[in-house]
């Protein structure tokens, strides 16, 4: 890792507060965390959609997509886990500041690495969305085959079979795919940012509330 003193962070004129002003809505990281097969992309997406629909900008980072692209080089060792989501929070961080509503959607299972994230943002600008459901669950959903494989042996440190998940212990919004469906979950999460503040009461009621 590289520390350039001669580096310095160069300061527009155009800051967050006022993108924040013309998108009625704070910038923010919702950081999905949970097993495969949890639901962490199917509610993203699902959330990415209706965050849109009321007028929100709103952008989706998801684990898979990410990988063939600026984390391409990183494998699933413990240390290439540790910089993807180093990776991805330097890259959430740079969302926030462009005042839009970033949802990463990574297995991130490591309590310490979350952490990481978090410690970049400040003025609870971090929703940790802890996407639950049992590992039987998510095995049988298995929607990439990739339990099968797993349990086969093709793949190594797959997370819940061969590398550990470590919950988060008080995230700020904590999903139960097992028993809410898709609709019910992103009502949990947009109530949770219309109750915490995050889009402006006029935005809120121009999009309507969750019933
Ligand atoms: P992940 O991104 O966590 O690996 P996916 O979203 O790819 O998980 O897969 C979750 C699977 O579970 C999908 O096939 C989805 O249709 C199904 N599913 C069933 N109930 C739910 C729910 N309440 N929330 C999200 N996904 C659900």
């Amino acid at each position: 890792m590289s520390n350039n003193e001669n580096v310095v962070w160069h300061e527009g004129s155009v800051d967050r507060k006022r993108r924040e002003a013309i998108n009625r809505h704070r910038g923010l990281t919702i950081w999905f965390t949970g097993l495969s097969g949890s639901g962490k992309s199917t509610i993203s997406v699902a959330l990415e959609e209706r965050l849109t629909n009321m007028g929100c900008r709103a952008y989706r980072l998801d684990g898979d997509n990410v990988r063939t692209g600026l984390n391409r080089d990183l494998s699933f060792t413990p240390e290439d886990r540790i910089e993807n989501i180093r990776r991805i929070g330097e890259v959430a961080k740079l969302f926030r500041d462009a005042g839009i509503i970033n949802l990463t959607a990574f297995i991130s299972p490591y309590r310490r690495d979350r952490e990481m994230a978090r410690a970049l943002s400040h003025d609870n600008d971090f929703v940790e969305v802890f996407v639950d459901a049992p590992l039987d669950t998510c095995e049988q959903r298995d929607p990439k085959g990739l339990y099968k494989k797993a349990r086969a042996g093709s793949i190594p440190n797959f997370t819940g079979i061969s590398a550990p998940y470590e919950p988060p212990e008080n995230p700020e919004v904590h999903l139960h795919t097992e028993r809410d469906d898709v609709t019910s979950c992103v009502d949990q999460i947009v109530e949770y940012l219309i109750v915490n503040s995050y889009l402006e009461n006029s935005l809120v009621a121009a999009a309507g509330r969750p019933a």
